[in-house]
């Protein structure tokens, strides 16, 4: 059995001037083409990634997912908020400033999947969909591991009363409440509440908050700035 990687990046160590510095993995928030371009590279060979071997997606807050088992080339990076592959070796990744980067493995049936849940990708159940998707290439729930990013916490993702009633109606594991006591949510709680009912047991969620955390990117935070990404392969 071979084992699964996952990987989660910060914002330093990159070459994007402010204010995408350092590390902004993003390539439609403003970002020098250049400069994204050696970012990938850089995040790539610090995790012992060939850079060639890594698939992005085009990120639209859907539930949409397409399986890969190369990337893109010359092709259109179709919109898609999830990516699932059955070929060991090649990365998967998520870009991410708030919203919650999930990575997904089943290392016994070499299925790795990676997706992208803010608040609406939760709530259509891109996470959910993906894991049928891991499943149809042979993937088991009880042996998938997951693991989520850092994203924006319960206690700082402030939303008026009615989004929160209407996002809570979908997924009581939301609800949350702002540190200065006003209606919040907890995308986070939301998407290993989804999870845990699909069967996936094996999980583990990043301590940190991103609107919180200085070396992080936050758009609710900053609005113009880069893009964190989360990554997961198989040997
Ligand atoms: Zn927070």
């Amino acid at each position: 059995m071979s084992g699964a990687h996952f990987a989660f990046t910060d914002r330093w160590g990159g070459v994007s001037a402010a204010p995408y510095e350092e590390l902004n993995l993003g390539g439609a928030v403003g970002d020098a083409p250049e400069a994204v371009r050696a970012n990938r590279e850089l995040a790539a060979k610090s995790l012992g990634l060939d850079p060639g071997l890594v698939v992005w997606m085009n990120q639209v807050h859907g539930a949409d997912v397409a399986v890969v088992d190369e990337p893109w080339g010359g092709t259109a990076v179709p919109e898609v908020d999830a990516i699932v592959t059955a070929r060991r070796g090649l990365a998967l990744a998520v870009l991410t400033a708030d919203c919650v980067p999930v990575l997904l493995a089943d290392p016994v049936a070499g299925v790795a999947a990676a997706a992208h849940a803010g608040r609406p990708g939760m709530l259509k159940g891109v996470v959910p969909a993906a894991v049928r998707a891991m499943a149809e290439l042979g993937a088991d729930p009880e042996r998938i591991v997951a693991r989520t990013g850092p994203a924006v916490c319960g206690r700082c993702y402030e939303v008026p009363e009615t989004m929160r009633a209407e996002a809570t109606a979908v997924e009581p594991a939301a609800h949350a409440e702002t540190s200065w006591g006003t209606p919040a949510l907890d995308v986070s709680a939301g998407v290993h509440a989804q999870l845990d009912r699909l069967g996936v047991h094996d999980r583990a969620q990043s301590p940190v908050c991103t609107l919180e955390s200085g070396d992080h990117f936050s758009y609710r935070r900053d609005r113009a700035t880069g893009r964190l990404a989360g990554y997961v392969w198989l040997d």
